[in-house]
Order: structure tokens, then C-alpha cells, then sequence
């Protein structure tokens, strides 16, 4: 075997993926198409739980330094800012970050854990059998036990794989660009937050926005709706925005100094699978959808999260079949939500007079505190939840406690940087001299000692004399009496392997 595992794609999905299996042990290479990193950024904005996930795993000092906060986000430019203070979180916003700087974040963690990435050679094609899988690249032949597919929308792993790719046609088009204008923006009304200048045209059924990401540089749409639609594979030209541009807004605005253009849709699409044997699918190779709310990046991220501990336990032989599977049962629903939601707010931002009525309603709604946290909830993914337990906290995100040891105060999130499970006891202490990380003998899980870190602390907030076992990515896997060690322990085993 060359490596345990190929990630095809360097990508925000490939990237965290390779940083979170090289954590877990396993011998990770990323395969790239293209020679040089991305020099552009679709994505501008980083959900909460994302912050959080990024926090767990020691990175988020890296991607604050120089970065912006949204508070109260953005669903359908409809204006109503969502309350994410709600949440029991310790980032209620939107962290603005373009895609370039958090993959080239990513790239050096993953260099610095020791993955290999190779640009410039593309996955072309692979055939799989009972022990791993061989992969075909621009370069020659690799051979790994397991191949990841993070080469996003039209990726050729989700294809040769025959795995379906399920969805609608668009309903809207855009063309979307970065440029500087050295006249005067229109200025319209209710287009939410992230596009501060703008102009609806009912009539037209379409309508422009602009919103500064770097001093005098404009995040520029046009997008417009109902057929036909332009070619969506053709390169855009600067004389098609500025067409575009003219006709739906009456002027090109001085545009000059463009230096990145690309066509957008609302096509949405979910990967009838998420796996094939040994070839996994996450990110944009798993799902697309219309980038609003902006969520695409955000599950491709939290899809690496999810899988990279189960890969590599599986990878250590710490985890068989129904470890990876639950990789599908927990993702593929959050993305088919994400679809929904997108697929909603494609609806709510086409200006046809006949969805004002919609708009207003979705308005009102939004204002409603229980709505307002549905909405809110989906778009972080605070509201994440693999499976249920008999506590009322299995299956969710463990919120970031402060805890009291026997070392003095800390953090939850302090536990995760090497992306092992956390077992907490509550007080008082069973082995108050027990330094932090290590599994006092008295740990009922001291069997999983090299997965499942044990620690004895108060835990502020949570109810006295409960005990949790958190899974690698911060999600509650059991909770209960800290005297139900048979439980516990048939816990441990489903998420960390047999004992020993
Ligand atoms: C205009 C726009 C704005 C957006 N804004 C947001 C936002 O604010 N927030 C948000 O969360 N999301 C946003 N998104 C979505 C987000 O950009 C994507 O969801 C995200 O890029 C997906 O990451 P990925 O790594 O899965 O796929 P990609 O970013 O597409 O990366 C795939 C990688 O695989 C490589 N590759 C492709 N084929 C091969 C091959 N055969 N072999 C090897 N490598 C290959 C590609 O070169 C690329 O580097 C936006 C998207 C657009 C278009």
C-alpha cells in the first residue's frame, strides 16, 4: 500500500478530511488537479459550528487573525437577522473568511500532521477489491485501502463509482464576480446583509448585489430567473457581465479591474450514496446546492469531521462496518436538509411580485422566537443531531463547558486537539491527583485508554452526578449515571472498537 487512504482533492473537504484522518493514525495522500492553489474564493463565510469544530481541534487563532464576524447571518436576504445568541455557543456569528485563506490554513496544518499533497495530478479513474482500492492518477498508479472523493460538484470518484447524483434543474442564474466600480452603486432595498448595495427588478425577475470584501474590491451578482439559461460550462467574459450588468441595472457602474468571474446556479444535487466499499463521497462531491445562507463549505467540513475518526479507526482496526456506515446515516440527512433549505430560499429571492406575499409571511415567521432558532439552527448546524439516547443529550454537540479539575480551570474544547474521545466524570474527583489526558486507574473506560481520554471535573451548567462520553468530534455519545459502567462501556465499544 502507498498510503491507508487517497483523499482525492485539496479542497476545504479534502484538506480538513486529511488533517482529521492524519490525526487518527492513518496514513493520509491527497491527489490534486490542479498545479497551484486556488487563487480566488467562492466561499466568504464560516458557520458557527464550523468555528466551533475548528476551535475543538486547537485551529480557530489561525483563522481569526484578520478575519470579520457577521452577527445574525443571512437566510434568503429577507433582512431578519437570525438569533444565534440563543444557542448555547461561544461564537454567535458568522465568521467571515475567504475559501482561499481557509485552505491554505488547512493545507499547512495537514503538511504539519503529516499528510503528502500532490498538485497537478488528477484522479482519473479506480477499481476496487476485497483489500483496497488502486487508483488511477495523471501521475501512474497508487495503491491505498480506502479512496475518498472530495473533488467536488462534478466529481469523477462520485461518477465512476455509478453512484447517482439526484436533484432539480436550476430555476436561477447568475453571474457573480469580484471587480471595482468607479461609479456610483444602486442602492435598493431588502437585500439583507451580505449585499449592502443592489437593486431589485420585479419586472425582469432578477436583481444585482454588491457587497466590499476588501477595500474597493465588490463581491458582484447578477442573477436572474426563469429560462433559458446561458451555457453554464462556458467561460464568463468581462463583456458578458458588463451585458449583463446594463440590462439589469440600467448602467455598468464604471466596472473595471474584474478579476474573477464564474457563473452560478440553483442547481441542487444529493449523492444517492455516500459510500460504494471502499470509496467514500463528502463535500460538493456529495451534495451542491444554491450557495445561500452560505452552507457548502460548512458541510463539507463537518462531512470531514464526521468521517475522518471512523476512517481511521477503521484504518487501526478500531472500527468494522457499521462505523463507517454511520457516516451516511448521519450526514447524508443534514445535507438533504441543507438542500431543502436552499431550494427554499431560492424560491424567496426570486423578485416575481407573485412570492411577496411569501416573503412577507416568511418575515413575520422569522420573527417568531421558536422559528427564528429553527432556522438559526439548521444554518450553524447547532442543530446537528446524530440519533437519540435515553439522556436527552445523546446525539448532540457537547456545548464548550468550562470545567474545573484538579489542574485548575479549562475548556471542553481544550480535550480535542488530538481528536481522541473524552470520557467526563463528574465530581467529586475519583483520582484528583491524575494528571489531565491521562485515564485514572479508576476510569471504568481504562480498557480504551489509547482512544478515550478520561477526566474527572466539574462541569459548569451540567446537572451533578452525570458523567459524558464524547465522540472525537464533540457530539454526545452516551450520558448517563457515572455508576452504569455496563452501558458505558457497550457504548465505548459501538463508537471506539473492542476494548483492549
Ligand atoms: C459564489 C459562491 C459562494 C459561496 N459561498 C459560500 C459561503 O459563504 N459559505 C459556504 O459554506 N459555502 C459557500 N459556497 C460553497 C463552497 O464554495 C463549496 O461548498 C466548497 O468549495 C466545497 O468544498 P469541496 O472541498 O467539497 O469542493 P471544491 O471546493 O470544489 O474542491 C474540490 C477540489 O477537488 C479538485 N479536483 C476536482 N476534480 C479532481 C480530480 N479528478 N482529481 C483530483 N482533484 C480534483 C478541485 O481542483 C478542487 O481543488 C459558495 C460557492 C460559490 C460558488
Amino acid at each position: 500500500m502507498d498510503c491507508d487512504v487517497v483523499v482525492a482533492g485539496a479542497g476545504p473537504t479534502g484538506l480538513m478530511l486529511a488533517c482529521e484522518l492524519a490525526l487518527g493514525g492513518a496514513r493520509t495522500l491527497v491527489v490534486e488537479r490542479r498545479k497551484e492553489p486556488e487563487k480566488h474564493s467562492k466561499a466568504m463565510g464560516m458557520q458557527g459550528r464550523t468555528v466551533e469544530l475548528l476551535e475543538l481541534r486547537g485551529l480557530l487563532d489561525r483563522f481569526l487573525d484578520g478575519a470579520g464576524l457577521l452577527k445574525g447571518g443571512n437566510f434568503a436576504s429577507l433582512g431578519v437577522p437570525m438569533r444565534f445568541e440563543e444557542f448555547d455557543t461561544r461564537h454567535p456569528y458568522v465568521l467571515l473568511v475567504p475559501q482561499l485563506r481557509t485552505e491554505e490554513l488547512l493545507a499547512e496544518r495537514a503538511l504539519e500532521l503529516g499528510v503528502r499533497i500532490v498538485r497537478g495530478d488528477p484522479v482519473t479513474g479506480f477499481v476496487q477489491d476485497a483489500d483496497g482500492v488502486t487508483v488511477e492518477t495523471g501521475g501512474g498508479t497508487l495503491r491505498a485501502r480506502y479512496l475518498v472523493g472530495c473533488d467536488g460538484g462534478g466529481s469523477v470518484v462520485r461518477r465512476q463509482a455509478g453512484i447517482g447524483f439526484t436533484g432539480q434543474d436550476p430555476h436561477m442564474y447568475a453571474l457573480i464576480g469580484d471587480m471595482r466600480f468607479s461609479g456610483d452603486l444602486p442602492r435598493g432595498e431588502g437585500l439583507g446583509p451580505m449585499r449592502p448595495v443592489g437593486l431589485v427588478n420585479p419586472e425582469r425577475r432578477s436583481w444585482f448585489g454588491a457587497f466590499q470584501h476588501q477595500p474597493g474590491v465588490y463581491r458582484a451578482t447578477v442573477a436572474w430567473f426563469g429560462e433559458p439559461f446561458p451555457d453554464r460550462n462556458a467561460p464568463v467574459t468581462e463583456e458578458e457581465m458588463r451585458a449583463a450588468l446594463v440590462e439589469h441595472t440600467g448602467g455598468d457602474h464604471g466596472m473595471h479591474d474584474v478579476t474573477w468571474l464564474s457563473r452560478l446556479t440553483d442547481v441542487s444535487r444529493l449523492a444517492d450514496s455516500y459510500r460504494s466499499g471502499r470509496v467514500l463521497l463528502a463535500g460538493d462531491a456529495a451534495h451542491i446546492h444554491l450557495p445561500a445562507g452560505g452552507q457548502g463549505l460548512n458541510l463539507g467540513i463537518q462531512d470531514a469531521v464526521n468521517l475522518g475518526w471512523k476512517l481511521a479507526a477503521v484504518v487501526r482496526g478500531h472500527g468494522g462496518e457499521e462505523l463507517l456506515d454511520s457516516y451516511q446515516s448521519e450526514r447524508r440527512p443534514v445535507a438533504d436538509g441543507v438542500v431543502h433549505n436552499t431550494r427554499t430560499q431560492a424560491v424567496l429571492i426570486d423578485p416575481d411580485p407573485r412570492y411577496d406575499a411569501l416573503r412577507q409571511t416568511f418575515r413575520e415567521l422569522m420573527a417568531l422566537p421558536d422559528t427564528n432558532r429553527y432556522i438559526a439552527g439548521m444554518l450553524s448546524g447547532f442543530d446537528v443531531r446524530y440519533g437519540t439516547g435515553e439522556h436527552p443529550s445523546v446525539g448532540l454537540r457537547m456545548p464548550d463547558a468550562d470545567l474545573l479539575t484538579a489542574d485548575g480551570t479549562g475548556r471542553i474544547s481544550d480535550h480535542f486537539v488530538e481528536g481522541r474521545g473524552l470520557l467526563l466524570l463528574p465530581e467529586p474527583a475519583t483520582a484528583a491527583s491524575a494528571p489531565r489526558g491521562s485515564a485514572p486507574a479508576a476510569s471504568p473506560l481504562a480498557d480504551w485508554a489509547d482512544r478515550v481520554t478520561t477526566l474527572t471535573a466539574g462541569i459548569a451548567g451540567a446537572e451533578p452526578d452525570t458523567a459524558f462520553l464524547l465522540r472525537p468530534d464533540g457530539y454526545v455519545a452516551w450520558a448517563g449515571h457515572p455508576a452504569r459502567h455496563e452501558e458505558l462501556r457497550s457504548a465505548a465499544t459501538t463508537w471506539f472498537g473492542a476494548a483492549g
